[in-house]
C-alpha cells in the first residue's frame, strides 16, 4: 500500500481590537444590543464613504514584522463582490493583488525540532455581518430562521495565509495555537475562538510520500476549535487516501465539518478568484507606510513564544519549555530561576502545584517565589501549598510560611511510622516481595497522620530503612 502524505494549508482570520470599526467611527466590540453599533457608512447607505482606520493598518504591519512579512510600499484596497445577507454592500473591502504585507514564517518549534511554516501573505479586510441561525444547534442545518447582526459588518479582520507546508494535524494544532498567542502578545486581537474573534479554513489534500506534487484539495470552512480542526484534518485525509487508493478522484469542494456528526456535509464548491470581480476600491487611496512608522511597529515587538519555547528549551527540556510558555508562565520562571531558584523545580512548582491555585502569574513576585521554591523540601506541604495560594495577594511575603518547618526529628516519626509498618503487615510483606512502588502508599499514610507536616525526605529515608529489614 501507498504511503500518503497530507498537504495542509490554513487561512486564518483575527479579528483586531481597535476602538472604532474598520471604515467608520461606529464601536468595535462586543456588548451592545444587536444592531446598535451601526452607521451610514457600515449599514451601505448610499453615498456613504469610507474612510480607513489608521490603527488598524498598524496593527496588520506588526503581525507582518513578527511574521517576518515584506512590508508593502504601497498595499490596495479591493472590493471583493458577492452577494450574502451579512453583507449589505454586496461586496467586501479586502486586500487582493497588493496586500500590506508579503511573505513570511512562523517557527513552530516541536519535541522533534523547529519546523518553519511559509506565510503567503497577510492581509486587512472588514469583516461582515454576524448571521444568527434560529435553531437549538445554532447551525445553519436544520434552523428555521436566520437574524442578522449588524454590529460586526465592518470590523477589522486580518487574513492570514499560510502555504502548505504542513503535514500533520498535530503541526496545524500547534501552529494554530501559536499563532494564537503571538497575535494575543501582540496586542492586536483577543484571538477568542467561542467569540469568533478567532476563525480559520483548513485546506487538506494528500500525496504520496515523497511527491512534491499538490493535489486537489478540499477546505474545512469556519473551524472554531484546535481539537475539532485536528479531528476534521484527521478525517478529511483518511477520506481522501480512500479514495485515491479506490481508483476515484478528489473533488475541489467546500465541507462543513461538524464534530458530533460524522458527515463533513459539502457546502458548496469552491470560488475561484475570478468571481468574485476584484477591482480597485475606487473610494480609498493606495495606503503608504511611512518607513518611520514601520521603525516604530518594529520596536513594540517583543521576544515572541516560539522564540521563547527556543530559548527555554536550552535550560529545561522542549515539554517543560512548551508547558511554561504556552502556560503564560514562562516569565514568573525566568524572574523566579533569575532569583535563584533551581531551573527545573521551578518549572515543576509552576507547571503542577501553582498552576491549580488558579493565581494570576503576572501578580506574583519571583523573588517570593523563588524563597519558597528554594525551601521547599523544609517546609511543611501544607504550609508550601498555602503559600502559593497567597501568591497573588497584595505585598505578599514568604517569611511566615518559611517559618514553618517540616518535621525532620526522627525522634517524632519513628513511633507514627512503627505504628504504620505495623497495622499493614500484608502490604509490608508485598513491598519486601518485591513491590517497592508500595513505598508511596507508606509515605502517603505518614504524611496524612502527621497533617502534612513531616519532613517527605526523612520519612522516605527511615521507611527504606524500617521495611528493608
Ligand atoms: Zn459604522
Amino acid at each position: 500500500m501507498a504511503e500518503w502524505e497530507p498537504v495542509i494549508g490554513l487561512e486564518i482570520h483575527v479579528q483586531l481590537k481597535t476602538e472604532t470599526k474598520m471604515f467608520c467611527r461606529c464601536r468595535n466590540g462586543f456588548g451592545g444590543g444587536p444592531n446598535t453599533q451601526t452607521c451610514p457608512v457600515c449599514l451601505a447607505f448610499p453615498g456613504a464613504l469610507p474612510v480607513p482606520n489608521r490603527r488598524a493598518i498598524e496593527e496588520t504591519i506588526k503581525l507582518g514584522l513578527a511574521l517576518g512579512s515584506d512590508i508593502a510600499e504601497r498595499a490596495v484596497f479591493h472590493r471583493k463582490n458577492y452577494f450574502y445577507p451579512d453583507n449589505p454592500k454586496a461586496y467586501q473591502i479586502s486586500q487582493y493583488d497588493e496586500p500590506l504585507c508579503v511573505g513570511g514564517r512562523l517557527t513552530v518549534p516541536t519535541a522533534e525540532g523547529n519546523v518553519d511554516v511559509g506565510i503567503v501573505r497577510a492581509h486587512l479586510e472588514e469583516d461582515a455581518a454576524k448571521n444568527v441561525h434560529v435553531a437549538a444547534s445554532g447551525r445553519i442545518h436544520g434552523a428555521t430562521a436566520t437574524l442578522v447582526d449588524f454590529n460586526r459588518c465592518g470590523t477589522p479582520l486580518v487574513e492570514i495565509v499560510t502555504q502548505p507546508d504542513i503535514h500533520s494535524a498535530d503541526l496545524a494544532k500547534r501552529f494554530l495555537k501559536l499563532l494564537q498567542q503571538t497575535v494575543v502578545e501582540l496586542g492586536i486581537s483577543d484571538a477568542e475562538l467561542e467569540k469568533g474573534t478567532m476563525r480559520f479554513d483548513v485546506n487538506v489534500s494528500v500525496r504520496p510520500a515523497g511527491s512534491s506534487e499538490l493535489r486537489t484539495r478540499t477546505e474545512l470552512k469556519n473551524m472554531n476549535s484546535f481539537n475539532f480542526a485536528a479531528q476534521g484534518i484527521e478525517k478529511e485525509v483518511a477520506r481522501q487516501i480512500g479514495i485515491y487508493e479506490t481508483g476515484g478522484a478528489v473533488e475541489q469542494e467546500t465541507l462543513h465539518f461538524d464534530p458530533t456528526n460524522e458527515d463533513s456535509p459539502p457546502l458548496r464548491s469552491k470560488e475561484e478568484a475570478q468571481d468574485y470581480r476584484y477591482f480597485p476600491e475606487p473610494d480609498l487611496v493606495p495606503v503608504h507606510p511611512p518607513a518611520d512608522v514601520v521603525e516604530r511597529l518594529s520596536t513594540e515587538i517583543g521576544e515572541l513564544p516560539a522564540e521563547r519555547i527556543d530559548r527555554i528549551a536550552r535550560t529545561l527540556s522542549f515539554y517543560d519549555s512548551e508547558v511554561l510558555v504556552t502556560g503564560g508562565l514562562d516569565r514568573l520562571w525566568s524572574a523566579t530561576v533569575d532569583a535563584g531558584a533551581d531551573p527545573k523545580e521551578t518549572a515543576n512548582v509552576l507547571a503542577n502545584a501553582f498552576v491549580s491555585t488558579g493565581v494570576d502569574p503576572t501578580r506574583v513576585d519571583g523573588f517570593e517565589l523563588a524563597k519558597l521554591v528554594r525551601a521547599r523540601a523544609e517546609i511543611q506541604r501544607e504550609a508550601f501549598d498555602e503559600a502559593l495560594a497567597h501568591l497573588g495577594d497584595d505585598g505578599f511575603a514568604a517569611e511566615p510560611y518559611l517559618a514553618q518547618k517540616a518535621v525532620a526529628d526522627v525522634s517524632a516519626l519513628d513511633p507514627i511510622i512503627d505504628e504504620i509498618v505495623a497495622a499493614n503487615p500484608g502490604e509490608v510483606a508485598a513491598y519486601r516481595g518485591g513491590k517497592e512502588g508500595l513505598l508511596g502508599f507508606f509515605v502517603g499514610q505518614v504524611m496524612r497522620q502527621t497533617g502534612g507536616k513531616a519532613d517527605p525526605r526523612v520519612v522516605n529515608e527511615r521507611l527504606r530503612e524500617k521495611l528493608g529489614a
